[in-house]
């Protein structure tokens, strides 16, 4: 773990996804649930403190002019300004790239400030994606409708896991391959192996959003994904308090292939004009040139930093992620077998079913659960699914997944609501489904509430 170090150690931001640095050495003789608790934290380094303190301070005392010379050159570590990297959000960073295998992270203020700049960081420039349509509502509508106003573009795939489908779409701007590891609502997964492989092949990066399984059900870093995103808002969370996002960096990608000029272009913000020492994110930072362009230019000029109260919010979220994941992975799982079984209900979405027709993929990448989100689409019209969604007392009707409370949602007039028709309809987000995310409650009192709630709507 992380104990022993000195209080420098927990410091300079620009150290931190430095891999020569080595600051971050794995964790990895430790198990998840240890790591959960510990990676990334010295009490050692903050009076002793057993649990991680909230620094809420925006600047850190520079000490001296020579001191402040030598922490803006990047020669002594040590925090300056909490815009760029505060202490409280970088114990939660080490500690997600300690869980997810990365050699460093960066903390943002929502899932989609992780999603969006995790993709403009390596589309920028003209540069374009492949992606499915069945994500999240507004990472489509982000690639559809708002990066196309910066020249980033996106080609669409039908099926994600469909190789040469994805090939065909791949030309020379394409940088990044996108994807949900398990798409939220359908529960599709991606294969992820192969498709690494074709994205190596061509030189492009391999990005996934990770936030259905959390990196207790699956680490896609070891399947070759290259750049892992968040919603830590959610099951990382856990409580439906904290809105969070979260990047890691594999640090196995090499950005220097020519496909990516604005990491081999010098850059003033990294190097140093007195004296004449120009320097690229890649030169300056090899493996970790992308993470550290995600600090240094997308975190500190677009500034949706996390704040350190959310920080230590996901931090105490995390230490029982295990023990929250595979509970509620479990009443998932029952209840989706129950539902099969309920009258006006005509299917079920839930890769973890036994007979499920990815249940493979499952096996290879999932093998303790698919996680705690699944839909379903009942009879009816969409009279029906608002019946439902009024009557339910016990699950809340609100647009989040992951908490320790059990949700539901209509999708399409409320999640997925800014997706095109084409999309949403092909992702299977009709007007007949419902989504649900499943909590800590008994399950017998779930199953009783979509009970009455189904029952009553027709
Ligand atoms: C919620 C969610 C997001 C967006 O996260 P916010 O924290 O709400 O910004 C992105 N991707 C997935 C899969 C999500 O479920």
């Amino acid at each position: 773990m992380s104990q022993n170090r000195t209080p420098e150690d927990g410091c300079r931001e620009d150290v931190r996804e430095n891999a020569q640095a080595g600051a971050n050495a794995p964790d990895s003789e430790f198990g998840f649930a240890t790591r959960s608790i510990h990676s990334g934290y010295a009490p050692s380094a903050n009076h002793d403190s057993a649990s991680a303190p909230i620094y809420p301070s925006v600047a850190y005392a520079l000490r001296s002019a020579e001191h402040g010379n030598a922490l803006a050159g990047g020669e002594k570590r040590g925090f300056s300004y909490s815009r760029v990297a505060n202490p409280t959000v970088d114990a939660l960073e080490q500690r997600i790239a300690q869980l997810e295998g990365g050699i460093g992270a960066v903390a943002v203020g929502s899932g989609m400030a992780a999603v969006s700049f995790a993709l403009l960081c390596a589309a920028e420039g003209g540069g374009r994606i492949i992606s499915p349509t069945d994500l999240y509502g507004a990472s489509v509508d982000a690639m559809d409708t708002f990066f196309p106003q910066f020249g980033i573009h996106t080609d669409f795939v039908d099926d994600i896991n469909d190789l040469a489908e994805v090939e065909s779409k791949i030309g020379p701007d394409t940088r990044a391959i996108f994807a949900e590891t398990v798409a939220n609502p359908s529960t599709e997964i991606t294969d992820l192996k192969p498709l690494a492989d074709l994205a190596h092949r061509y030189g492009i990066a391999l990005i996934v959003d990770n936030t259905v399984p959390t990196p207790y059900l699956l680490r896609p870093i070891e399947f070759g994904a290259d750049i892992v995103v968040h919603s830590t808002t959610k099951g990382i969370s856990g409580h439906g308090n904290a809105l969070g996002g979260v990047i890691v960096d594999a640090g196995n990608f090499d950005w220097t292939n020519g496909r990516f000029p604005h990491l081999t272009r010098k850059e003033l913000v990294i190097s140093d004009e007195r004296n004449g020492v120009w320097h690229s994110f890649a030169e300056a930072f090899g493996n970790a040139a992308f993470i550290r362009r995600i600090r240094t230019k997308y975190v500190r000029t677009f500034g949706a930093v996390l704040s350190p109260f959310n920080a230590y919010l996901q931090m105490v979220g995390l230490e029982t992620l295990p023990q929250r994941v595979r509970q509620e992975v479990a009443t998932a799982k029952l209840i989706a077998q129950y539902l099969r079984g309920v009258d006006h209900i005509v299917r079920v979405n839930y890769s973890g079913l036994d007979d499920a027709p990815q249940r493979e993929l499952v096996a290879q990448y999932l093998p303790q659960g698919v996680g705690t989100v699944l839909s379903f689409e009942v009879e009816g019209d969409e009279s029906h699914v608002n019946r439902i969604v009024d009557g339910v007392k016990l699950f809340s009707y609100v647009p989040n997944i992951g908490d320790s409370r059990s949700l539901i949602v209509n999708p399409a007039r409320i999640t997925h609501r800014e997706v095109p028709e084409r999309y949403r309809l092909a992702a299977g987000v009709n007007d007949n489904l419902l989504r649900l995310s499943i909590g800590l409650e008994d399950p017998a009192d779930l199953i009783a509430d979509l009970d009455q709630a189904i029952a009553g709507a027709y």
